[in-house]
């Protein structure tokens, strides 16, 4: 991301939810903008309730999720500092709310 000296501009980092430069970019997981910090950007984080809403639009964690994309996930909840069981059990609690789609 060369151009994000280009583009920054103050604000707050919907990721890691720091107030610094940020830039508004396209979410991986979802049709909407998001406000990232360098550092997320770089590590191609999503903030956690994305995350979670992609994933329990799917299914259970881990077993519903493509090995492919579970690679990518764990990136992510590690990047966050969230432990996988953590993650599992908050999208088993997503799917009893809110029903599968
Ligand atoms: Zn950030």
């Amino acid at each position: 991301m060369a151009k994000f000296d280009e583009f920054a501009h103050p604000g707050k980092c919907e990721v890691c939810g720091k107030e610094t430069q940020v830039v508004t970019a396209a979410a991986s997981m979802g049709p909407m903008s998001l406000s990232y910090c360098k550092d997320c950007l770089n590590a191609g984080a999503e903030p956690y309730w994305v995350i979670l809403a992609h994933v329990s639009s799917a299914g259970y964690w881990p077993e519903d999720i493509k090995p492919e994309k579970q690679e990518c996930i764990r990136k992510m909840l590690a990047y966050l500092g969230k432990t996988e069981e953590e993650f599992a059990k908050d999208v088993a609690d997503q799917i009893e709310k809110f029903g599968r789609f």
